[in-house]
């Protein structure tokens, strides 16, 4: 089958007693169970729900994973795949990585002892510099965050089992629908399902969609730390993802549109969009991704101020942090969703703003934009 029809059936079918044809939110803290020491599959909620099996269900066929492992969170997601790790690991992660990703490895994992490095991925000679023995995992998001660069992740997959290390694919930005890490030689994809896969910007979630072996160990941290999705975020989660494929056609068509009509705008100084031709990681995003994704990012002439009026100037482009829901939204990195990496290697440039371009009419958007930046 494939993943439009995966999205609405893997997991979903319906409920036995009933016939409902979605799946309910069992909203339970504890099952009954018929004798002691056997139960019908539940126990306790924080070890597993059947609204949660479902979405994990369907993630997992989505990834073309063995299993998936929800959490509370992208973040709560990421901990857990950190967990894996012992004292004296060490990680390489991408320099652009998604601010809170290395404001966690950096200031909660490596008071436990992991280390990390934080390299341009993009640059293969140098991650294979970065790599020493005690290196376990590669981080790699790609399109990344705020930048849009796009990341080899067969070749990065390649350098990474050649020294015993594995390689963590942040799929948030493209999610399955228009990237498969795992195909392309990735061994655990991450997600925060917060973005696309929710798609409404009505839910926080993330998830893990690995081997069977892997997950195990996820599923146990899933219980033992507990960081778990209520039923009623899984089943927004499952809803939303029911309708991934026509979002993210429409969130690619709106997108190129836009990065097309601002790239020679006057008060635009450089529009970063991997599904433009001038767009260093094009060719790669066309080989590896079926679309080029609905997150744009601009750089305005003026600098930080122009850039701060342009994004306060916008009204149907919400002013807000976050990504990947049906409504636009625009943002300023530097001050907002990456103040994190202020001061770090990490920094993003201070003229620089962030599209999540939603699915409303292109035309709109685009009038929105321009009077902005006029
Ligand atoms: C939002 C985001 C995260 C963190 O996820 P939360 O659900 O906010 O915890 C991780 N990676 C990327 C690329 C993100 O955009």
């Amino acid at each position: 089958m494939d993943l439009e029809t995966r999205a609405i059936h893997v997991g979903q079918d319906p409920e036995p007693t009933t016939g409902a044809v979605v799946v309910p939110i069992f909203q339970t803290s504890t099952f009954a169970q018929p004798r002691v020491g056997e139960h019908l599959g539940y126990e306790y909620a924080r070890t597993g729900n059947p609204t949660r099996t479902a979405l994990e269900e369907v993630l997992a066929s989505l990834e073309g994973a063995d299993r998936a492992v929800c959490f509370a969170s992208g973040l709560a997601a990421e901990d857990a795949i950190f967990r894996l790790l012992s004292p004296g690991d060490h990680v390489i992660m991408a320099n652009d990585v998604y601010g809170g990703t290395w404001r966690q490895i950096d200031r909660v994992h490596r008071r436990w002892g992991i280390d990390v490095t934080a390299v341009d991925l993009a640059d293969l000679d140098a991650t294979a510099a970065a790599v020493r023995p005690e290196t376990r995992l590669l981080w790699a998001e790609t399109p990344s965050n705020p930048l849009l660069k796009i990341l080899d992740l067969t070749a990065l997959a390649e350098l990474a089992h050649g020294h015993g290390a594995r390689v963590v694919a942040d799929n948030t930005f493209a999610t399955p629908y228009l990237q498969q890490p795992l195909e392309l030689g990735a061994d655990l994809v991450v997600h925060s399902t917060t973005k696309y896969l929710g798609g409404h910007s009505d839910v926080v979630g993330g998830a893990v969609c690995t081997d069977a072996e892997t997950a195990e160990e996820l599923a146990f941290l899933q219980n033992a730390v507990g960081a778990v999705p209520g039923p009623f975020d899984a089943w927004l989660t499952l809803r939303g993802i029911k309708t991934l494929g026509v979002r993210m056609d429409r969130h690619c068509a709106n997108a190129q549109r836009i990065a097309e009509a601002l790239v020679d705008h006057p008060q635009v100084v450089e529009v970063a969009y991997p599904g433009l031709a001038t767009h260093p990681g094009h060719e790669l995003a066309a080989g590896q991704m079926r679309g080029f994704g609905g997150m744009v990012s601009l750089r305005v002439a003026g600098g930080i101020d122009a850039a701060k009026t342009v994004a306060e100037r916008t009204e149907l482009f919400f002013l807000a942090e976050s990504l990947g829901g049906v409504e636009s939204l625009i943002e300023h990195p530097g001050i907002m969703t990456h103040a994190s990496v202020a001061g770090t290697d990490l920094e993003v440039p201070d003229d620089l703003l962030r599209l999540s371009v939603g699915i409303e009419s292109a035309d709109d958007l685009l009038d929105d934009l321009l009077q902005a930046l006029g």
